[in-house]
C-alpha cells in the first residue's frame, strides 16, 4: 500500500515501524518540522514506563495498555539499533519525613485501583541503600519493580537514522499538512492521494479534534559527576511532585550534528538526569518559567545535596495532547483513514499498544 503518516513524532514513528514489519508498503512521513523530531512532545518526554505510578491519576485501562507496551518496546528499539535505551529496573517512590502521609496516600490509591499494586514493596533506609545507595537518607520509600523507561531522545534520534536507511520511507520534513481526509492529504497549495492516511499530529490534531487540548510540561536536564542513581525516582511533595529520570551518558552515540542542533552540551564522565515535570493547563510552548525552574530544582536539591553541584545543560517545554477524559483516542471511521491522538502524559507508556490496536482495527496490519 501507498501510506501517508502525518506527524512524525512518537506515535507516527511507532506506526511507521509497525508498518515496515507488516507488509511491503511505501510510506511517506510528513512533518511540519525537521525530521530530527526535536520539537515533538516525543522528544521532550522523559520516557517513563510507569503503569503503576500513573494510576494515581489515570484509569486502569492505562495500566493494561502500559503492560502491553512494555512487552512491545524492546523489539522496536532493537530494530532501530538502540541497545541501551530501554531499562526495566523499577521505580523508587519516596518523600521527606514530613510528607510521609503523601507517600502513603499515593500508594493507597494505587492499591485501591488494581490488585497487582499489592506487589509494591515498602523499603526502609537500609533496604533502599542496597539498591540506590545515593538515596539512603530516605527512611521510608516504595519500590515498584515492574516499571522502566525508554530513552526517548535516543528513540527519536535513532528512528530518524533508521528511516533514512529504509528505502520504503520517504521523508517530507518542513511540510505542514493543512487537513486530512480518507486517502487524501491536503498541503497549503496541493493535495496528494494515498491508499491509507494516518493522522498522528499530536497537538497539531486540534485542526480536526475540537476537544483536544495541550497540557504544558517543562523539564530540566542536569548532569552530575557525583550522583549515581539507577532508577527513575519520584519525590512526593504536597505542592510539587518531581521525578528524576537517569539517562546514563547523555548524548553519547547520537550523531554530533544532532546534538549541536538541540544545543545539548556533554560533560565528560558525568551522568545525565531529566528532572520533571510541570503540568500546567495551558497551550503555551514558551521556555520554562522561573517558578517551574525554582520548584523543580529546589525539590531536586532536597533529594540529594550533591545535586547542588550538578550542571543544568538543557530545558525543554512542550504540550501534551489530551482529551477531556485524558484517555487516548483511536478513530477508524472510514476506510483509508486512521487517527490516533490524546496520549497525554502517557505517550511512551501507551504508544506501542495503542498503535497495535489501531492497526488491527483499521488497516488490518
Ligand atoms: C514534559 C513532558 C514529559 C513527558 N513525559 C512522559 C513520560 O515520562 N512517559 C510517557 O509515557 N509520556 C510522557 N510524555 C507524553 C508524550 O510525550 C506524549 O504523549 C507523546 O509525545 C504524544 O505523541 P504524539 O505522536 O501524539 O505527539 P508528538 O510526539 O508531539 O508528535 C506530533 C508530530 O506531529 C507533527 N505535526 C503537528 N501538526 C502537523 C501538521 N499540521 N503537519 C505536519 N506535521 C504536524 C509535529 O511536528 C510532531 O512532530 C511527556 C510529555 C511532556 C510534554
Amino acid at each position: 500500500m501507498n501510506i501517508a503518516i502525518v506527524g512524525a513524532g512518537l506515535v507516527g514513528r511507532v506506526v511507521a515501524l509497525n508498518l515496515l514489519n507488516s507488509g511491503n508498503h511505501k510510506i511517506t512521513l510528513f512533518d511540519k518540522d525537521t525530521k530530527e523530531g526535536i520539537h515533538s512532545a516525543g522528544f521532550t518526554a522523559a520516557g517513563m514506563l510507569a503503569p503503576f505510578a500513573e494510576l494515581e491519576t489515570a484509569e486502569s485501562i492505562i495500566f493494561e495498555y502500559g503492560k502491553r507496551s512494555i512487552e512491545l518496546w524492546q523489539p522496536l528499539l532493537k530494530e532501530i539499533g538502540v541497545y541501551d535505551g530501554f531499562s526495566y529496573k523499577g521505580t523508587i517512590i519516596t518523600a521527606h519525613p514530613q510528607d510521609v502521609s503523601e507517600l502513603e496516600h499515593f500508594i493507597g490509591t494505587l492499591k485501591s485501583k488494581i490488585d497487582e499494586a499489592k506487589e509494591i514493596e515498602m523499603l526502609d533506609a537500609t533496604q533502599l541503600a542496597q539498591i540506590e545507595p545515593e538515596l539512603a537518607q530516605h527512611n521510608k520509600s516504595f519500590f515498584i519493580r515492574k516499571e522502566g523507561q525508554v530513552d526517548s531522545q535516543r528513540f527519536i534520534a535513532f528512528s530518524t537514522n533508521y528511516f533514512d536507511m529504509r528505502e520504503e520511507i520517504t521523508w517530507r520534513e518542513f511540510t505542514e499538512v493543512t487537513t486530512i481526509e480518507a486517502k487524501k492529504v491536503h498541503l497549503k497549495e496541493s493535495s496528494e492521494e494515498f491508499d491509507w492516511v494516518f493522522d498522528c499530529r499530536g497537538f497539531g490534531g486540534k485542526e480536526y479534534f475540537s476537544d483536544l487540548r495541550g497540557v504544558r510540561g517543562e523539564v530540566i536536564w542536569v548532569e552530575s559527576k557525583e550522583i549515581d542513581i539507577q532508577r527513575p525516582t519520584r519525590l512526593l511533595h504536597p505542592r510539587y511532585k518531581i521525578y528524576i529520570v537517569p539517562r546514563g551518558n547523555g548524548c553519547e552515540g547520537i550523531d554530533l550534528e544532532y546534538c549541536k542542533e538541540c544545543k545539548i552540551s556533554q560533560t565528560p564522565n558525568s551522568k545525565r538526569y531529566i528532572i520533571g515535570a510541570s503540568e500546567i493547563e495551558s497551550e503555551d510552548f514558551s521556555p520554562i518559567s522561573v517558578r517551574s525552574s525554582l520548584e523543580l530544582l529546589s525539590a531536586l536539591y532536597t533529594v540529594h545535596p550533591q545535586f547542588g553541584e550538578a550542571r543544568v545543560v538543557n530545558t525543554e517545554t512542550n504540550c501534551r495532547p489530551a482529551f477531556k477524559d485524558n484517555l487516548p483516542r483511536i478513530e477508524n471511521k472510514e476506510e483509508g483513514l486512521t487517527r490516533i491522538n490524546g496520549l497525554y502524559r502517557h505517550g511512551y507508556l501507551l504508544a506501542p499498544a495503542i498503535v497495535e490496536k489501531a492497526l488491527k482495527e483499521g488497516i488490518n496490519a
